[in-house]
């Protein structure tokens, strides 16, 4: 018989995930594998939580295994290292994004792009070489290949840093893979969420001029005087769109529904290249002409490679480019999935794992579910007497 994810493995761990697709989170309990040679070991600080978590526990792509344990924006601090690791020691602060594995052989990963590897195994939901289902960092413990792992640059801040393994490392490869960062370039950034907001940051840090496309209005304000965009479109002002036709060299778009790709493409320059991050669940619809009257180009990007992920944290470093996020505790996570559906966040949730996730925090709900349960057991017991005693009343 199949093991259980309690019991596949010998580290017991603890975390919040899900067990369905009804998008609701609770605390679940698995394990983890013994730390291995080239293993590091850590404990989980901090984890910032990304629209492709909410995707993959809703199914919205069609294939999440549950139960799952999301999580792939982690801080943490090494407690065990592998008898073969090189690179961290214990005690060392380390980072682990969207991936954990690959085959590490073929082209892809000979040259640095192991995010593109066929056999890529991403940090949660993804099959490890041994079989089991990989699980994220809404958890106290991982446990990962040090190859995997990121150097976290001293002194930059954990809490706050956390979202740039996936949102920053997400859009500043598009960035530069596709040569959108020379310094005078008009950069488009559609959608101000988790992923848009750092694009923002880093399309300023390249010198470029950012404008925000957003269905958001009321977002103009700080995305101007806050995070340094130079303008700002509102992508359902069909007019103010057209005024702006023809003047970008690329746009990044996060947007994680769907949405009509037309009124984009026509903001590009000619020879434009407009890069796709955004998952939506459902295909988007490409107007060709629009391409090909100019020599516009439309593509995709899904995260980055390991030396690229370390650069794009080495450099966020350097140019002091930190997310703006809010610090939730992980009994918060059921409302801040619901407020991240209505893109309610400025501009990303992280989870302070170490102070809010603990065993007896389980142990908590448990305690709260018999109290309520105790609550309506009394109340019906309540009203029955009550019952009693006006039926009586009334017959006497
Ligand atoms: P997020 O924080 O929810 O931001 C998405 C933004 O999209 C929202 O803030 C909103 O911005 C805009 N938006 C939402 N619904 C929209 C709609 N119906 N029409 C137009 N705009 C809409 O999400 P995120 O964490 O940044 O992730 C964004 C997407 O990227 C997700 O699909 C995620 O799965 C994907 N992703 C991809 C990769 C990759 O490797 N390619 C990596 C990470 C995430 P405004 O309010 O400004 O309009
Ligand atoms: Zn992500």
């Amino acid at each position: 018989m199949a093991k259980s994810p309690e019991t596949e493995h010998p580290v017991k761990v603890y975390g919040w995930g899900s067990r369905n697709s009804s998008g609701v989170l609770a605390p679940i309990k698995f394990s983890r594998r013994a730390t291995g040679e080239h293993d590091v070991q850590l404990k989980v600080l901090y984890c910032g939580i990304c629209h492709t978590d909410l995707h993959v526990v809703k199914n919205d792509w069609g294939f999440t295994q549950y139960p799952i344990i999301p999580g792939h924006e982690i801080v943490g601090e090494v407690t065990e290292v592998g008898s073969k690791v090189e690179k961290v020691k214990v005690g060392d602060k380390v980072g682990v994004g969207c991936l954990v594995g690959s085959c590490r052989q073929c082209d892809q990963c000979t040259n640095d792009l192991e995010n593109y590897c066929p056999k890529v195994i991403w940090t949660y939901g993804s099959v490890y070489t041994d079989g089991t289902l990989t699980q994220g960092g809404y958890s106290n413990l991982m446990v990962v290949d040090e190859h995997f792992i990121v150097l976290w640059p001293e002194n930059f801040p954990l809490d706050v840093g956390s979202p740039l393994l996936c949102a920053g490392i997400t859009t500043y490869s598009p960035l530069r893979y596709f040569g959108l960062d020379k310094p005078g370039m008009n950069i488009g950034v559609v959608g101000l969420g988790g992923l848009g907001h750092v694009a923002v940051k880093f399309a300023k840090a390249f010198g470029t001029n950012v404008t925000v496309i957003s269905t958001s209005i009321n977002k103009k304000k700080e995305a101007i005087e806050k995070l340094g965009a130079d303008s700002f479109l509102v992508s359902r002002d069909p007019e103010e769109m057209k005024a702006a036709a023809g003047t970008l060299d690329g746009i990044i778009d996060t947007v994680s529904a769907t949405h009509p790709l037309s009124p984009l493409i026509n903001l590009l320059k000619p020879h434009g290249k407009m890069v796709l991050v955004g998952a939506p669940a459902q295909p988007l619809e490409l107007p060709v002409f629009p391409l090909l009257t100019g020599r516009k180009t439309i593509a995709g990007s899904g995260v980055g490679g390991m030396k690229e992920t370390q650069e794009m944290i080495d450099f966020a470093a350097k140019h002091n480019i930190l997310p703006d996020v809010e610090i939730i505790p992980i009994d918060y996570i059921n409302k801040a999935m619901v407020r991240l559906v209505k893109s309610d966040v400025k501009y990303r949730f992280v989870i302070d794992i170490a102070k809010s996730l603990r065993p007896e925090y389980q142990l908590h709900s448990f305690m709260k579910f018999c109290m309520k349960s105790c609550v309506v057991i009394l109340s019906v017991f309540v009203t029955f007497i009550l019952c009693g005693i006006i039926f009586r009343f009334m017959s006497s």
